[in-house]
């Protein structure tokens, strides 16, 4: 085992090969209070890349509703039981990842092989609260809320540290240097499985008919055009803000919008840090979320990112760089928010997206001298 620096943990950490990052590393940031559960984005991926024989059960990209919904099912409380109890103290992990809780002879990773039947239920506890039910005539007035629930999409991490490329026997899976992404070589693959069961978020899956294991490609045509992920594009919530993260050791960029949601704010988080694999989708937890079920899920800064986020409305930088998801298809590389108005440029240097932070409202006359007909709606 070698040892790398999980900056997510705030501490080294036992990693099967030595320390080695790509150039750039792609990376997403999710508002979760944004999501309405629609799919667009599930189907959109679907449409995309697994639409074929022996993908029918295979959802790249899917979105469950927590805390009961899982795909595959459990696949998260599988593994926190694996690793076991951990805590954080001032920002440091303080437990074992599942490089760390591995038996280190049969295994080098802890995980958990699903079972076939835990593909079978995509949409398991779907639109479920906790509690069961709201007793009649009840209305909720404060935050966090008594009884809840969340809808938390789920693609491939892209993890700085894979747990799928580590576990692999025949080293079929590799990071790429351009820009992090990593896939699995169908030539290479044999479909043992491996990735399937060390990969903590259940995102590796086989592919019985072709007999080697499949996972998200982040899209990568399209990132080498510049343009962001099908699941991004198509997000009908405009949830979704994609380009690259850089490592908090080096350079953070104020003006990217990514660094400035996960390194200069801090209010967007990685899921599950804990399982040590520096995953690179970050979360904007959902407000109305009691915060202890949030901590064991994106870790210490919970309250701190549902604050800043709450206080978005009195900060022009944050609620504008907000605004511009979902305004473009091409990857942002830098934003700028002045005097009302929210502006992206490409990596070109090219603007590709202008929005204004209040929308000047528009007024229709009540009666329409044209068709002769009276208006209902005049805004
Ligand atoms: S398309 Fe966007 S809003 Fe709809 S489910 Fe996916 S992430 Fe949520
Ligand atoms: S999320 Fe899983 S499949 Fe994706 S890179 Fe991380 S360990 Fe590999």
């Amino acid at each position: 085992m070698g040892k790398v620096y999980n900056w997510q943990l705030g501490r080294e950490m036992a990693y099967p090969f030595e320390e080695a990052h790509p150039k750039r590393q792609v990376a997403w940031v999710f508002d979760t209070n944004k999501c309405i559960a629609c799919q667009t984005c599930t189907i959109a991926c679907k449409m995309t890349w697994t639409s074929g024989r022996g993908q029918e059960y295979m959802f790249w990209n899917n979105v469950e509703t927590k805390p009961y919904g899982s795909y595959p099912t459990a696949w998260d409380l599988a593994v926190l039981e694996k690793i076991g109890p951990g805590r954080w103290e001032q920002g440091v992990y303080r437990g074992r990842t599942i490089f760390e809780a591995a038996d280190g002879q049969a295994e080098r990773i802890a995980g958990v092989l699903p079972k076939d039947e835990d593909w079978a239920h995509p949409n398991l506890g779907e639109d479920e609260i906790t509690g069961g039910t709201m007793p009649r005539g009840a209305h909720i007035d404060r935050l966090p809320h008594p009884v809840w629930f969340f809808y938390l999409p789920r693609i491939c991490n892209h993890c700085t540290y894979p747990a799928c490329l580590a576990a692999c026997p025949r080293q079929a899976i590799y990071k790429r240097e351009e820009d992090g992404v990593v896939l699995i070589d169908q030539s290479r693959c044999r479909g043992y499985r491996e990735c399937v069961k060390a990969c903590p978020y259940g995102k590796p899956m086989f592919r019985p008919n072709h007999e080697t294991s499949e996972k998200c490609v982040g899209c990568y045509p399209k990132l080498e055009k510049g343009l962001q992920t099908q699941c991004v594009e198509q997000c009908i919530g405009k949830i979704r803000g994609q380009g690259f993260v850089s490592d908090p050791r080096g350079k953070i960029r104020e003006d990217h919008p990514i660094d400035y949601l996960v390194h200069v704010r801090k209010v967007a988080l990685p899921l599950y840090p804990q399982f040590g694999t520096g995953p690179n989708v970050y979360y904007i937890p959902p407000i109305h979320v009691p915060p202890p079920y949030l901590h064991q899920m994106f870790g210490p800064g919970v309250e701190h990112a549902i604050e800043t986020y709450r206080n978005a409305r009195q900060d022009e930088t944050l609620a504008g760089l907000l605004q511009l998801f979902g305004s473009s298809p091409e990857i942002m590389d830098r934003f700028e928010v002045k005097d009302g108005v929210a502006r992206a440029w490409d990596q070109q240097g090219i603007q590709v997206a202008e929005v204004p932070l209040v929308e000047p409202p528009q007024m229709r006359p009540a009666y329409d001298e044209k068709r002769k007909v009276y208006r209902l709606d005049v805004t």
